[in-house]
Protein backbone atom coordinates (compact mmCIF):
# COMPACT_ATOMS: atom_id res chain seq x y z
CA UNK A 1 0.00 0.00 0.00
CA UNK A 2 1.37 3.02 -1.29
CA UNK A 3 1.87 6.16 1.08
CA UNK A 4 2.83 9.35 -1.00
CA UNK A 5 0.17 9.96 -2.82
CA UNK A 6 -1.26 9.80 -6.62
CA UNK A 7 -1.74 11.90 -9.47
CA UNK A 8 -4.39 11.51 -11.80
CA UNK A 9 -4.07 14.03 -15.10
CA UNK A 10 -7.42 14.68 -16.82
CA UNK A 11 -7.29 15.41 -20.03
CA UNK A 12 -9.99 14.48 -22.70
CA UNK A 13 -11.61 11.63 -20.19
CA UNK A 14 -13.86 14.69 -17.90
CA UNK A 15 -15.44 11.30 -16.18
CA UNK A 16 -14.86 9.22 -13.01
CA UNK A 17 -16.94 6.40 -13.92
CA UNK A 18 -14.41 3.71 -16.67
CA UNK A 19 -11.19 6.12 -15.78
CA UNK A 20 -8.79 3.08 -15.53
CA UNK A 21 -6.04 5.86 -14.29
CA UNK A 22 -8.86 6.86 -11.31
CA UNK A 23 -9.31 3.36 -10.76
CA UNK A 24 -6.09 2.42 -10.61
CA UNK A 25 -4.80 5.47 -8.46
CA UNK A 26 -7.44 4.76 -6.33
CA UNK A 27 -6.65 1.37 -6.17
CA UNK A 28 -2.93 1.79 -4.73
CA UNK A 29 -4.51 2.62 -1.13
CA UNK A 30 -3.55 6.08 -0.65
CA UNK A 31 -4.71 9.76 -1.51
CA UNK A 32 -5.15 10.89 -5.31
CA UNK A 33 -4.95 14.73 -6.35
CA UNK A 34 -7.25 14.99 -9.09
CA UNK A 35 -5.83 17.35 -11.53
CA UNK A 36 -6.60 19.52 -15.13
CA UNK A 37 -4.17 21.21 -16.62
CA UNK A 38 -5.45 24.33 -19.50
CA UNK A 39 -2.00 23.97 -21.78
CA UNK A 40 -2.06 26.51 -24.58
CA UNK A 41 1.65 26.59 -24.66
CA UNK A 42 3.24 23.57 -25.06
CA UNK A 43 4.73 23.23 -28.54
CA UNK A 44 2.42 21.56 -31.15
CA UNK A 45 -0.41 22.18 -28.71
CA UNK A 46 -3.58 23.47 -30.84
CA UNK A 47 -5.63 26.43 -28.65
CA UNK A 48 -9.63 25.52 -28.39
CA UNK A 49 -11.88 27.40 -30.34
CA UNK A 50 -15.21 28.85 -28.62
CA UNK A 51 -17.57 27.10 -28.71
CA UNK A 52 -15.33 24.04 -27.27
CA UNK A 53 -13.90 26.37 -24.27
CA UNK A 54 -17.85 26.91 -23.64
CA UNK A 55 -17.84 22.81 -23.32
CA UNK A 56 -14.88 22.64 -21.53
CA UNK A 57 -16.01 25.42 -18.77
CA UNK A 58 -19.21 23.02 -17.97
CA UNK A 59 -17.55 19.83 -17.75
CA UNK A 60 -14.71 21.12 -15.20
CA UNK A 61 -17.81 22.55 -13.22
CA UNK A 62 -19.71 19.25 -13.25
CA UNK A 63 -16.39 16.81 -12.50
CA UNK A 64 -15.42 18.97 -10.12
CA UNK A 65 -18.70 18.12 -8.44
CA UNK A 66 -18.67 14.66 -9.15
CA UNK A 67 -15.07 14.47 -7.54
CA UNK A 68 -15.65 16.40 -4.26
CA UNK A 69 -18.94 14.02 -4.12
CA UNK A 70 -16.61 11.01 -3.69
CA UNK A 71 -14.30 12.92 -1.41
CA UNK A 72 -11.40 14.36 -3.42
CA UNK A 73 -11.41 17.27 -4.99
CA UNK A 74 -10.50 18.61 -9.18
CA UNK A 75 -6.85 20.97 -8.96
CA UNK A 76 -7.41 23.25 -11.68
CA UNK A 77 -3.32 24.71 -13.38
CA UNK A 78 -2.62 26.76 -16.41
CA UNK A 79 0.45 26.14 -18.28
CA UNK A 80 2.69 24.31 -20.11
CA UNK A 81 1.81 20.68 -19.08
CA UNK A 82 4.86 19.16 -18.43
CA UNK A 83 6.28 22.00 -16.17
CA UNK A 84 2.70 21.95 -14.05
CA UNK A 85 2.64 18.31 -13.49
CA UNK A 86 6.40 18.03 -12.54
CA UNK A 87 5.62 21.16 -10.10
CA UNK A 88 2.72 19.56 -8.94
CA UNK A 89 4.66 16.37 -7.90
CA UNK A 90 7.37 18.88 -5.92
CA UNK A 91 4.43 20.31 -3.90
CA UNK A 92 2.30 17.18 -2.83
CA UNK A 93 5.54 14.70 -2.82
CA UNK A 94 3.51 12.38 -5.20
CA UNK A 95 4.90 9.04 -6.07
CA UNK A 96 2.93 8.46 -8.90
CA UNK A 97 1.63 9.93 -11.91
CA UNK A 98 -1.57 8.36 -13.89
CA UNK A 99 -3.21 9.53 -17.11
CA UNK A 100 -5.46 7.78 -19.75
CA UNK A 101 -3.74 8.00 -23.62
CA UNK A 102 -3.70 10.91 -25.94
CA UNK A 103 -3.28 9.98 -29.42
CA UNK A 104 -2.91 13.40 -31.22
CA UNK A 105 0.90 14.02 -32.02
CA UNK A 106 2.31 16.61 -30.07
CA UNK A 107 0.25 15.30 -26.97
CA UNK A 108 2.29 11.82 -27.43
CA UNK A 109 5.32 13.86 -27.78
CA UNK A 110 4.67 15.98 -24.24
CA UNK A 111 3.21 12.42 -22.73
CA UNK A 112 6.17 10.44 -23.65
CA UNK A 113 8.38 12.68 -22.91
CA UNK A 114 7.28 13.17 -19.01
CA UNK A 115 6.86 9.57 -18.50
CA UNK A 116 10.50 8.94 -19.39
CA UNK A 117 11.52 11.91 -17.08
CA UNK A 118 9.33 11.36 -13.99
CA UNK A 119 10.46 7.80 -14.26
CA UNK A 120 13.62 8.83 -14.57
CA UNK A 121 13.30 10.53 -11.13
CA UNK A 122 11.77 7.62 -9.36
CA UNK A 123 8.54 8.21 -9.95
CA UNK A 124 6.16 5.84 -11.31
CA UNK A 125 4.21 7.18 -14.25
CA UNK A 126 1.53 4.82 -16.30
CA UNK A 127 -0.92 5.68 -19.02
CA UNK A 128 -4.26 3.64 -19.76
CA UNK A 129 -6.50 2.91 -22.74
CA UNK A 130 -9.82 4.96 -21.84
CA UNK A 131 -10.60 7.09 -25.16
CA UNK A 132 -10.81 4.21 -28.37
CA UNK A 133 -11.68 1.14 -28.17
CA UNK A 134 -9.14 -0.07 -30.23
CA UNK A 135 -5.54 0.95 -29.79
CA UNK A 136 -4.16 2.25 -32.89
CA UNK A 137 -1.17 0.00 -32.96
CA UNK A 138 -3.17 -2.97 -33.07
CA UNK A 139 -5.46 -2.58 -36.07
CA UNK A 140 -3.23 -3.41 -39.30
CA UNK A 141 -3.72 -4.85 -42.31
CA UNK A 142 -2.19 -8.41 -42.97
CA UNK A 143 0.84 -6.40 -44.18
CA UNK A 144 1.18 -4.87 -41.01
CA UNK A 145 0.45 -1.35 -42.64
CA UNK A 146 -2.26 1.09 -41.20
CA UNK A 147 -5.81 0.69 -43.27
CA UNK A 148 -6.78 3.26 -45.39
CA UNK A 149 -10.66 2.11 -46.18
CA UNK A 150 -12.92 2.16 -43.63
CA UNK A 151 -14.54 -1.19 -44.14
CA UNK A 152 -11.53 -3.62 -44.22
CA UNK A 153 -10.84 -1.36 -40.97
CA UNK A 154 -13.96 -1.65 -39.13
CA UNK A 155 -13.84 -5.66 -40.19
CA UNK A 156 -10.14 -6.06 -38.24
CA UNK A 157 -11.79 -4.01 -35.16
CA UNK A 158 -15.18 -5.83 -34.92
CA UNK A 159 -13.01 -9.53 -35.42
CA UNK A 160 -10.66 -8.41 -32.60
CA UNK A 161 -11.26 -9.47 -29.11
CA UNK A 162 -14.51 -7.00 -28.07
CA UNK A 163 -14.07 -4.11 -26.22
CA UNK A 164 -13.93 -4.59 -22.28
CA UNK A 165 -16.92 -3.62 -20.05
CA UNK A 166 -16.68 -0.40 -18.42
CA UNK A 167 -15.36 0.31 -14.83
CA UNK A 168 -17.41 1.48 -12.12
CA UNK A 169 -16.92 4.74 -10.91
CA UNK A 170 -14.58 4.36 -7.65
CA UNK A 171 -16.42 4.72 -3.98
CA UNK A 172 -14.49 7.16 -2.37
CA UNK A 173 -11.30 9.45 -3.41
CA UNK A 174 -9.30 10.61 -0.34
CA UNK A 175 -8.68 13.90 -1.78
CA UNK A 176 -5.51 16.30 -1.20
CA UNK A 177 -5.11 19.78 -0.92
CA UNK A 178 -3.50 21.52 -3.65
CA UNK A 179 -3.65 25.26 -4.60
CA UNK A 180 -5.39 25.32 -7.41
CA UNK A 181 -7.18 28.59 -10.11
CA UNK A 182 -10.51 29.23 -9.87
CA UNK A 183 -12.47 28.18 -12.99
CA UNK A 184 -14.18 31.34 -13.61
CA UNK A 185 -10.48 32.79 -13.78
CA UNK A 186 -9.58 30.82 -17.34
CA UNK A 187 -12.29 33.03 -18.73
CA UNK A 188 -13.46 30.22 -21.00
CA UNK A 189 -17.23 31.21 -21.71
CA UNK A 190 -17.99 33.64 -24.66
CA UNK A 191 -17.38 37.64 -24.70
CA UNK A 192 -20.79 37.59 -26.94
CA UNK A 193 -23.57 36.83 -24.42
CA UNK A 194 -25.91 35.79 -27.24
CA UNK A 195 -23.23 33.01 -28.10
CA UNK A 196 -23.71 31.83 -24.58
CA UNK A 197 -26.97 31.31 -24.63
CA UNK A 198 -27.40 29.53 -27.82
CA UNK A 199 -25.04 27.23 -26.49
CA UNK A 200 -26.66 26.92 -23.05
CA UNK A 201 -30.06 26.22 -24.72
CA UNK A 202 -28.78 23.22 -26.54
CA UNK A 203 -26.67 21.84 -24.65
CA UNK A 204 -25.94 20.72 -21.18
CA UNK A 205 -22.23 19.37 -20.03
CA UNK A 206 -21.52 17.13 -18.04
CA UNK A 207 -20.98 12.85 -17.44
CA UNK A 208 -24.73 12.97 -16.16
CA UNK A 209 -26.37 15.02 -18.68
CA UNK A 210 -24.40 12.35 -21.27
CA UNK A 211 -25.71 9.33 -19.38
CA UNK A 212 -29.09 10.82 -19.62
CA UNK A 213 -28.50 11.02 -23.49
CA UNK A 214 -27.60 7.45 -23.75
CA UNK A 215 -30.23 6.11 -22.22
CA UNK A 216 -32.72 8.33 -24.34
CA UNK A 217 -31.49 7.69 -27.33
CA UNK A 218 -31.43 4.02 -26.72
CA UNK A 219 -34.97 4.18 -25.28
CA UNK A 220 -36.44 5.99 -28.18
CA UNK A 221 -34.01 6.31 -31.09
CA UNK A 222 -32.03 3.48 -31.40
CA UNK A 223 -34.20 1.10 -33.26
CA UNK A 224 -34.74 3.96 -35.92
CA UNK A 225 -31.51 5.29 -36.15
CA UNK A 226 -30.54 3.61 -39.52
CA UNK A 227 -33.48 5.26 -41.47
CA UNK A 228 -34.07 8.62 -39.26
CA UNK A 229 -30.11 9.41 -39.29
CA UNK A 230 -30.28 11.45 -42.30
CA UNK A 231 -33.19 13.29 -42.43
CA UNK A 232 -31.99 16.95 -40.47
CA UNK A 233 -35.10 17.94 -39.12
CA UNK A 234 -35.48 15.11 -36.94
CA UNK A 235 -33.91 14.43 -33.38
CA UNK A 236 -32.82 11.14 -34.39
CA UNK A 237 -29.52 10.66 -33.87
CA UNK A 238 -27.54 10.35 -30.46
CA UNK A 239 -25.90 14.07 -30.03
CA UNK A 240 -23.46 12.24 -27.70
CA UNK A 241 -20.73 13.80 -30.17
CA UNK A 242 -19.56 16.25 -27.58
CA UNK A 243 -19.50 14.01 -24.73
CA UNK A 244 -17.67 11.70 -26.28
CA UNK A 245 -15.17 14.95 -26.86
CA UNK A 246 -14.52 15.67 -24.30
CA UNK A 247 -15.00 12.09 -23.29
CA UNK A 248 -17.66 12.54 -20.03
CA UNK A 249 -19.10 8.78 -21.28
CA UNK A 250 -16.52 6.70 -22.47
CA UNK A 251 -16.84 4.52 -25.89
CA UNK A 252 -16.90 1.79 -23.90
CA UNK A 253 -20.06 2.90 -22.13
CA UNK A 254 -21.53 3.53 -24.83
CA UNK A 255 -20.07 0.17 -26.98
CA UNK A 256 -22.01 -2.38 -24.19
CA UNK A 257 -25.06 -0.03 -23.51
CA UNK A 258 -25.85 -0.83 -27.32
CA UNK A 259 -24.76 -4.27 -27.30
CA UNK A 260 -27.15 -5.37 -24.37
CA UNK A 261 -30.01 -3.58 -26.88
CA UNK A 262 -28.53 -5.36 -29.48
CA UNK A 263 -32.32 -6.59 -30.09
CA UNK A 264 -32.42 -3.32 -31.46
CA UNK A 265 -30.93 -4.79 -35.24
CA UNK A 266 -30.42 -2.63 -37.87
CA UNK A 267 -30.37 0.77 -35.96
CA UNK A 268 -27.65 -0.77 -33.10
CA UNK A 269 -25.65 -1.89 -36.28
CA UNK A 270 -25.43 1.12 -37.93
CA UNK A 271 -24.77 2.91 -34.62
CA UNK A 272 -21.86 0.79 -33.63
CA UNK A 273 -20.07 1.62 -37.16
CA UNK A 274 -20.80 5.48 -37.05
CA UNK A 275 -18.80 4.50 -33.63
CA UNK A 276 -16.71 3.24 -35.76
CA UNK A 277 -16.34 6.35 -38.07
CA UNK A 278 -14.60 7.97 -34.76
CA UNK A 279 -12.31 5.34 -34.03
CA UNK A 280 -10.83 5.36 -37.53
CA UNK A 281 -10.66 9.19 -37.43
CA UNK A 282 -8.57 8.65 -34.98
CA UNK A 283 -6.62 6.15 -36.01
CA UNK A 284 -5.66 7.85 -39.08
CA UNK A 285 -4.90 10.58 -37.08
CA UNK A 286 -2.14 8.62 -35.45
CA UNK A 287 -0.52 7.37 -38.48
CA UNK A 288 -0.75 11.08 -40.07
CA UNK A 289 -0.26 13.92 -36.75
CA UNK A 290 -0.58 16.88 -39.23
CA UNK A 291 -4.14 16.05 -40.80
CA UNK A 292 -5.25 19.27 -39.92
CA UNK A 293 -2.78 21.09 -41.95
CA UNK A 294 -1.42 18.71 -44.51
CA UNK A 295 -3.40 16.80 -47.52
CA UNK A 296 -3.97 12.91 -46.63
CA UNK A 297 -3.59 12.12 -49.88
CA UNK A 298 -0.10 14.34 -51.22
CA UNK A 299 -0.99 14.54 -54.96
CA UNK A 300 -3.63 16.71 -53.64
CA UNK A 301 -0.93 19.25 -52.64
CA UNK A 302 -1.64 19.72 -56.71
CA UNK A 303 -5.22 21.19 -56.40
CA UNK A 304 -4.98 24.70 -58.01
CA UNK A 305 -6.85 26.22 -55.35
CA UNK A 306 -7.44 30.22 -56.60
CA UNK A 307 -6.81 33.27 -54.00
CA UNK A 308 -9.43 33.29 -51.08
CA UNK A 309 -12.83 35.05 -51.87
CA UNK A 310 -13.13 36.68 -48.24
CA UNK A 311 -16.62 37.74 -49.33
CA UNK A 312 -17.61 34.21 -50.06
CA UNK A 313 -15.85 32.88 -46.69
CA UNK A 314 -17.75 34.99 -45.14
CA UNK A 315 -21.04 34.29 -46.78
CA UNK A 316 -20.76 31.16 -46.01
CA UNK A 317 -19.39 31.40 -42.41
CA UNK A 318 -22.42 33.61 -41.76
CA UNK A 319 -25.47 31.61 -43.75
CA UNK A 320 -25.63 33.60 -45.60
CA UNK A 321 -24.84 32.08 -49.62
CA UNK A 322 -28.32 31.73 -50.80
CA UNK A 323 -28.70 27.77 -51.06
CA UNK A 324 -30.82 27.58 -48.47
CA UNK A 325 -29.67 23.97 -47.03
CA UNK A 326 -26.30 25.24 -47.29
CA UNK A 327 -27.14 28.69 -45.03
CA UNK A 328 -29.52 26.47 -42.42
CA UNK A 329 -26.62 24.36 -41.70
CA UNK A 330 -24.59 26.88 -40.89
CA UNK A 331 -26.93 28.79 -38.97
CA UNK A 332 -27.71 25.45 -36.85
CA UNK A 333 -23.63 25.81 -36.38
CA UNK A 334 -23.27 29.46 -35.14
CA UNK A 335 -26.87 29.16 -32.93
CA UNK A 336 -25.83 25.79 -31.07
CA UNK A 337 -22.69 24.23 -31.44
CA UNK A 338 -23.41 21.78 -33.76
CA UNK A 339 -24.61 20.86 -37.32
CA UNK A 340 -26.27 17.47 -38.53
CA UNK A 341 -23.97 15.24 -39.99
CA UNK A 342 -25.72 14.87 -43.22
CA UNK A 343 -25.31 18.85 -43.06
CA UNK A 344 -22.24 18.77 -42.45
CA UNK A 345 -20.95 16.77 -45.46
CA UNK A 346 -23.30 19.65 -47.59
CA UNK A 347 -21.84 22.47 -46.52
CA UNK A 348 -18.14 20.91 -46.62
CA UNK A 349 -18.80 20.32 -50.14
CA UNK A 350 -20.08 23.54 -50.99
CA UNK A 351 -17.09 25.15 -49.51
CA UNK A 352 -14.54 23.20 -51.43
CA UNK A 353 -16.06 22.32 -54.17
CA UNK A 354 -18.70 25.41 -55.17
CA UNK A 355 -16.43 28.27 -53.46
CA UNK A 356 -13.14 26.25 -54.18
CA UNK A 357 -12.41 27.43 -50.86
CA UNK A 358 -9.27 25.44 -49.35
CA UNK A 359 -11.06 22.70 -46.88
CA UNK A 360 -8.44 24.15 -44.56
CA UNK A 361 -10.65 27.45 -44.27
CA UNK A 362 -13.39 25.43 -43.50
CA UNK A 363 -11.87 23.17 -40.27
CA UNK A 364 -10.76 26.01 -39.04
CA UNK A 365 -14.10 27.53 -38.73
CA UNK A 366 -15.99 24.29 -37.41
CA UNK A 367 -12.80 24.26 -35.30
CA UNK A 368 -14.10 27.41 -33.67
CA UNK A 369 -17.62 26.85 -33.51
CA UNK A 370 -18.33 23.44 -32.65
CA UNK A 371 -19.18 21.51 -29.50
CA UNK A 372 -17.80 18.45 -30.54
CA UNK A 373 -14.39 19.85 -32.88
CA UNK A 374 -12.48 16.84 -32.33
CA UNK A 375 -8.74 16.88 -33.37
CA UNK A 376 -9.15 13.71 -35.69
CA UNK A 377 -13.31 13.85 -36.66
CA UNK A 378 -13.02 17.05 -37.75
CA UNK A 379 -9.75 17.08 -39.74
CA UNK A 380 -10.93 13.45 -41.54
CA UNK A 381 -13.85 14.13 -42.18
CA UNK A 382 -13.15 17.81 -43.90
CA UNK A 383 -10.32 15.79 -46.19
CA UNK A 384 -13.25 13.29 -46.50
CA UNK A 385 -15.38 15.50 -47.89
CA UNK A 386 -12.76 17.51 -50.17
CA UNK A 387 -11.40 14.23 -51.70
CA UNK A 388 -8.00 15.09 -49.92
CA UNK A 389 -8.44 12.01 -47.09
CA UNK A 390 -8.27 8.37 -46.25
CA UNK A 391 -10.86 6.36 -47.57
CA UNK A 392 -12.03 9.81 -49.46
CA UNK A 393 -15.43 10.32 -51.51
CA UNK A 394 -14.41 10.23 -54.84
CA UNK A 395 -13.62 14.36 -56.02
CA UNK A 396 -15.89 14.13 -58.59
CA UNK A 397 -18.69 13.18 -56.63
CA UNK A 398 -20.00 16.99 -55.57
CA UNK A 399 -22.62 17.04 -53.53
CA UNK A 400 -25.98 18.93 -54.80
CA UNK A 401 -26.94 21.14 -51.83
CA UNK A 402 -30.69 21.42 -54.07
CA UNK A 403 -31.47 16.94 -54.41
CA UNK A 404 -29.61 16.85 -51.02
CA UNK A 405 -32.65 19.04 -49.30
CA UNK A 406 -35.14 17.62 -51.57
CA UNK A 407 -34.30 14.02 -50.28
CA UNK A 408 -33.31 14.34 -46.81
CA UNK A 409 -35.40 17.95 -46.16
CA UNK A 410 -38.22 16.89 -48.14
CA UNK A 411 -40.88 19.08 -46.61
CA UNK A 412 -38.56 22.03 -46.23
CA UNK A 413 -39.14 21.68 -42.33
CA UNK A 414 -35.03 22.24 -41.41
CA UNK A 415 -34.41 24.61 -43.93
CA UNK A 416 -37.48 26.73 -42.28
CA UNK A 417 -36.14 26.24 -39.03
CA UNK A 418 -33.02 28.19 -39.75
CA UNK A 419 -34.04 30.03 -42.64
CA UNK A 420 -37.70 31.19 -41.82
CA UNK A 421 -37.25 34.13 -44.57
CA UNK A 422 -36.01 31.48 -47.51
CA UNK A 423 -39.17 32.20 -49.70
CA UNK A 424 -39.23 36.28 -49.26
CA UNK A 425 -37.32 38.71 -51.28
CA UNK A 426 -35.10 39.14 -48.23
CA UNK A 427 -33.33 36.13 -49.18
CA UNK A 428 -30.39 36.30 -51.01
CA UNK A 429 -29.42 35.04 -54.70
CA UNK A 430 -26.84 32.21 -54.16
CA UNK A 431 -23.51 33.44 -54.19
CA UNK A 432 -22.51 30.52 -56.98
CA UNK A 433 -24.41 29.32 -59.97
CA UNK A 434 -24.03 25.43 -58.86
CA UNK A 435 -23.49 23.95 -62.15
CA UNK A 436 -20.97 26.47 -63.55
CA UNK A 437 -19.08 26.16 -60.04
CA UNK A 438 -19.38 22.59 -60.12
CA UNK A 439 -17.72 22.37 -63.79
CA UNK A 440 -14.63 24.15 -62.40
CA UNK A 441 -14.33 22.35 -59.70
CA UNK A 442 -14.32 19.01 -61.41
CA UNK A 443 -11.67 21.04 -63.91
CA UNK A 444 -9.34 21.95 -61.57
CA UNK A 445 -9.16 18.62 -60.12
CA UNK A 446 -7.27 17.11 -63.57
CA UNK A 447 -4.69 18.99 -62.22
CA UNK A 448 -4.79 16.03 -59.42
CA UNK A 449 -5.23 13.65 -61.53
CA UNK A 450 -2.27 14.56 -64.00
CA UNK A 451 -0.27 14.32 -60.61
CA UNK A 452 -1.31 11.62 -60.34
CA UNK A 453 -2.70 11.42 -56.91
P1 LIG B 1 -24.56 9.91 -34.26
O1 LIG B 1 -25.11 9.77 -35.63
O2 LIG B 1 -25.47 9.59 -33.13
O3 LIG B 1 -23.25 9.01 -34.19
C1 LIG B 1 -22.75 8.49 -32.96
C2 LIG B 1 -21.31 8.87 -32.75
O4 LIG B 1 -20.49 8.33 -33.76
C3 LIG B 1 -21.08 10.36 -32.81
O5 LIG B 1 -21.37 10.98 -31.58
C4 LIG B 1 -19.60 10.43 -33.16
O6 LIG B 1 -18.79 10.27 -32.03
C5 LIG B 1 -19.43 9.22 -34.06
N1 LIG B 1 -19.53 9.61 -35.47
C6 LIG B 1 -20.64 9.66 -36.25
N2 LIG B 1 -20.32 10.01 -37.51
C7 LIG B 1 -18.99 10.22 -37.53
C8 LIG B 1 -18.07 10.61 -38.54
N3 LIG B 1 -18.44 10.87 -39.81
N4 LIG B 1 -16.77 10.74 -38.19
C9 LIG B 1 -16.35 10.49 -36.94
N5 LIG B 1 -17.19 10.11 -35.94
C10 LIG B 1 -18.49 9.99 -36.24
N6 LIG B 1 -17.62 14.72 -35.38
C11 LIG B 1 -17.04 15.05 -34.23
O7 LIG B 1 -17.25 14.37 -33.22
N7 LIG B 1 -16.20 16.13 -34.14
C12 LIG B 1 -15.93 16.93 -35.23
O8 LIG B 1 -15.17 17.89 -35.11
C13 LIG B 1 -16.57 16.60 -36.46
N8 LIG B 1 -16.37 17.37 -37.57
C14 LIG B 1 -16.96 17.01 -38.75
C15 LIG B 1 -16.73 17.79 -39.90
C16 LIG B 1 -17.32 17.45 -41.12
C17 LIG B 1 -17.02 18.28 -42.35
C18 LIG B 1 -18.18 16.34 -41.19
C19 LIG B 1 -18.83 15.95 -42.49
C20 LIG B 1 -18.42 15.56 -40.06
C21 LIG B 1 -17.82 15.87 -38.84
N9 LIG B 1 -18.04 15.11 -37.67
C22 LIG B 1 -17.42 15.44 -36.49
C23 LIG B 1 -18.78 13.81 -37.74
C24 LIG B 1 -20.28 13.86 -37.48
O9 LIG B 1 -20.89 14.86 -38.24
C25 LIG B 1 -20.63 14.06 -36.00
O10 LIG B 1 -19.89 13.15 -35.20
C26 LIG B 1 -22.11 13.81 -35.76
O11 LIG B 1 -22.88 14.70 -36.54
C27 LIG B 1 -22.43 13.99 -34.31
O12 LIG B 1 -23.81 13.82 -34.07
P2 LIG B 1 -24.33 12.61 -33.21
O13 LIG B 1 -23.55 12.51 -31.95
O14 LIG B 1 -25.81 12.78 -33.10
O15 LIG B 1 -23.96 11.39 -34.14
Amino acid sequence: MADAPTIVWFRDDLRVADHPALTEAVGRGASVVCVYVLDEDSPGIRPLGGAAKWWLHGSLAALGEAIEALGGMLVLRRGPAARVIRSLVDETGASAVFWNRRYGGPERELDAALKAELADRGVEARSFAASLLFEPWTIRTGQGTPFSVFTPFWRACTSAPEPRHPLPAPDAIEGVDAAGDALDEWNLLPTRPDWAEGLRAAWTPGADAAHARLAAFIANDLAGYDEGRDRPALAATSRLSPHLRWGELSPYEVWHAVRERRAGGAGATRFLTELGWREFAWHVLFHAPDLATRNWRPGFDAFPWPPLDEAALHAWQQGRTGVPLVDAGMRELWATGTMHNRVRMVVASFLTKNLLIDWRRGEEWFWDTLVDAGAASNAFNWQWVAGSGADAAPYFRVFNPELQAAKFDPDGEYVQRWVPEVDTAAYPEPVVDLRESRAAALAAFEHVKAARG
